[in-house]
């Protein structure tokens, strides 16, 4: 999962883009990079938080232009090398810079027809390369077939080139893309499973145009309103500011399947995606929670949640249940993640470094305390256990997701089916493992409801995948994954 942002304005985009790119900071904390193109591209990309990749003004000093893109990367273990980082950039035959949010499933198979086919020498593990090589691949053919070739390409020609990438790419992508001397370039995967936004303001010279993850950053930078891009829609903003749009309203909502953990756990809780607020999805969450703990027998004292993003599902359970919200737990906003700490042993530490318990809050009450979600299981067993110390009488385990059962080959971090607790264990088993008093999750059929039950990827809880993933292709993504962390 990373963030992404494009920008097209008759004013320059260095400072806005990097300012807005802090809005995608919690999509990725690894690398973040910037691109802006005025008749050159000029990038500049590091490890760390855009804050530490951009300190200084003079860090953005030499991005010139009013077009550009901004990206924050989220990688996997061991994979934070530098080659990685996006966006990636060609000059020859035609100008090409890019950046994606997703993971392509066929990876083997394209990366051995372009090196092949192509002799392109595919130098990164990151599956970027492959979307890029392939447009490029696709452009060339619509410039050989167009008297003028490629100076002479109309936007219809580049949107038959993203139709015929979209047949070759499998997978889940929202890709934005710097065409040198034809504009901002925004599609997505087929099925629209990773999230792509628009919208549009005015700057002083005319109109300008954004394509972010989320909604927020349109919000920070005074856009709007905002747009979700449609599945098999494909939009280029011109170098004049024009924009022109392919096959968007051909889409019929069910043949979307949009991730529904986008709104569980990785967007921020003021993102909205084409009507669905997150955090009011979330507080619907909670409340579906409240009718299965009372199914469950059960009146906590107290509901707490397990900060930040269970805060609209904790709330939305106190609420459903008529029991006190409390913050419970501390956290320390100044320390890494705990998700992909290498070891058990320190993600344990590293838990305990981010989450302290209110004794107060705590002491002699039943305590519900609500996750977004819980994967191998390590961040509840030590909470569980840090609740005891502080004096709980009994501690329910609430997850605002279903119990995840299948790896996500889509770009998230859910890859190993055998990691995932909940796969290979009943709900009895889990919460015998964590050491609850009870373990609450909700009814997956109500929690697919929430959303129409139609337009959404559910995978990760029911293995019903809306593209092809063969049990080889799964495999081969689980060793890639964890080999070299190629998530966008
Ligand atoms: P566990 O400790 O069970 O392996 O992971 C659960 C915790 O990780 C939850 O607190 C949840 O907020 C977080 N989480 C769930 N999915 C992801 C993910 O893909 N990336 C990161 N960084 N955290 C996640
Ligand atoms: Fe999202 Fe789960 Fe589908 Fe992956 S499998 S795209 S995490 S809903
Ligand atoms: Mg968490």
């Amino acid at each position: 999962m990373c963030g992404i942002l494009g920008l097209i304005s008759p004013a320059p985009v260095a400072e806005r883009l990097v300012y807005g790119l802090t809005g995608l900071q919690h999509r990725g904390q690894d690398a973040a990079g910037v691109v802006t193109f005025d008749g050159r591209f000029h990038v500049r990309k590091g490890r760390g938080l855009v804050a530490e990749v951009f300190r200084e003004d003079a860090d953005r000093a030499d991005l010139l232009g009013r077009v550009g893109l901004g990206h924050t990367r989220y990688a996997t273990q061991g994979s934070t090398t530098l080659l990685d980082a996006q966006p990636l950039t060609m000059n020859y035959p035609f100008g090409l810079s890019m950046i994606h949010n997703g993971n392509v499933t066929n990876f083997e198979a394209l990366r051995s027809e372009l090196q092949n086919r192509q002799h392109r020498v595919i130098e990164t593990s990151n599956d970027l390369e492959l979307i890029l090589y392939t447009l490029a691949e696709e452009i060339e053919a619509e410039a050989a077939a167009t008297p003028g070739g490629f100076r002479a390409l109309r936007p219809e020609a580049l949107f038959a080139a993203v139709r015929r990438l979209r047949q070759k790419v499998d997978g889940a992508y929202a890709v934005l893309v710097v065409i040198a001397d034809k504009g901002l370039l925004a599609f997505r995967d087929a099925f629209g499973i990773r999230p792509l936004m628009m919208a549009s303001g005015q700057a002083e010279g005319g109109p300008e145009h954004a394509f972010a993850s989320e909604t927020s950053v349109f919000d920070m930078l005074g856009l709007g309103p905002a747009r979700a891009l449609a599945a098999e829609e494909i939009v280029l903003v011109d170098m004049d500011g024009v924009v022109h749009t392919d096959g968007g309203s051909e889409t019929p909502a069910r043949a979307q399947a949009f991730c529904s953990f986008e709104h569980i756990y990785f967007a921020r809780e003021d993102a909205s995606f084409g009507g669905w607020r997150v955090a009011a999805a979330r507080a619907r969450m909670g409340h579906l929670l409240a009718d299965a703990v009372r199914a469950r027998g059960l009146r906590p004292d107290v509901v707490i949640d397990v900060p930040s993003s269970a805060y609209f599902a904790a709330s939305g359970l106190a609420e459903g249940l008529g029991v006190p919200y409390r913050r419970g737990l501390a956290k320390n906003n100044h320390v890494g993640r705990s998700f992909i700490v290498p070891s058990a042993i320190d993600r344990a530490r590293v838990v305990r470094q981010k989450l302290n318990p209110i004794p107060e809050v705590i002491a002699g009450r039943k305590v519900a305390v609500v996750d977004d979600s819980i994967v191998r299981g390590t961040t509840s067993r030590h909470i569980i256990r840090i609740l005891r110390e502080a004096g709980a009488e009994a501690v329910y385990m609430v997850s605002a997701a279903p119990p995840l059962k299948h790896p996500c080959p889509y770009g998230i971090d859910i890859a190993r089916r055998a990691e995932l607790v909940a796969a290979e264990h009943s709900v009895e088993e889990v919460e015998a493992q964590l050491g609850a008093d009870a373990l609450i999750y909700p009814d997956l059929a109500a929690f697919k409801a929430l959303f129409g039950g139609e337009g959404h990827c559910f995978a990760c809880f029911d293995g019903h995948y809306p593209t092809a993933v063969t049990e080889e292709v799964r495999r081969s993504i689980e060793r890639e994954q964890v080999a070299s962390g190629r998530v966008g």
